[in-house]
């Protein structure tokens, strides 16, 4: 799982696994709209607040977590289903979400769990990738810049942490921790 605040470039690089075809992309729900070009069940699974509810009301989430007043989730089922095949899940989540994978009793998930913190190299890096983006109004980026540096304080937790250079690099950096860890004995059991 990768965490970091919105602006380190974590998608990109989860995307960018996924489409590489080294590990399946968890496609979370989410309540918020969809941005400009996002598409439902790509992107995310959009869905009311009501329709969230219900799935929560259900037990489908492995994770879900309020993030910058939209409820966010990831559903038991875009895992336990690749894993159950050998295929490793890659999931874009925030900090709240990661606490909750960590303490689940899945010995399947555990056993595959790797987490990864992504930042960006300074303030002003964040806030011009923050401002950069163009898709959002001022006071939503002055919310993600004040939930960014909140967020931030969450590294420690984390296994392994990598401060964002350039996407080339980033990316480098994120296939050789893959390689890496599925190359663990613990793994090959
Ligand atoms: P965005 O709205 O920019 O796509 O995502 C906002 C935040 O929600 C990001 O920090 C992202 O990692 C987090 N997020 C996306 N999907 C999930 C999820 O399924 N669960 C949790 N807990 N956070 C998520």
């Amino acid at each position: 799982m990768v965490s970091g605040p919105s602006g380190s470039g974590k998608t990109t690089l989860c995307r960018r696994l996924a489409d590489e075809k080294e590990a399946h992309y968890s496609i979370s729900c989410t309540t918020r709209l969809p941005r400009d070009g996002e598409i439902n069940g790509k992107d995310y699974h959009f869905l009311t607040t009501k329709d969230f509810q219900s799935r929560i009301d259900a037990n489908e989430f492995l994770e879900y977590a309020k993030v910058h007043e939209n409820y966010y989730g990831t559903l038991k089922t875009e895992v336990v289903n690749q894993l159950a095949v050998g295929i490793d899940v890659v999931m874009d989540i925030d900090v709240q979400g990661a606490n909750q994978v960590r303490s689940c009793s899945d010995a399947q998930i555990q056993a595959a769990l790797i987490d990864l913190f992504v930042m960006p190299p300074s303030e002003e890096e964040l806030r011009s990738r923050l401002t950069g983006r163009g898709t959002d109004a001022e006071e939503v980026i002055a919310l993600r810049m004040r939930n960014a540096l909140e967020e931030m304080e969450h590294w420690p937790k984390y296994s392994y942490r990598l401060i964002s250079a350039t996407r080339e690099e980033d990316y480098l950096n994120f296939k050789s921790l893959m390689v890496a860890e599925r190359l663990r004995v613990s793994r090959l059991k």
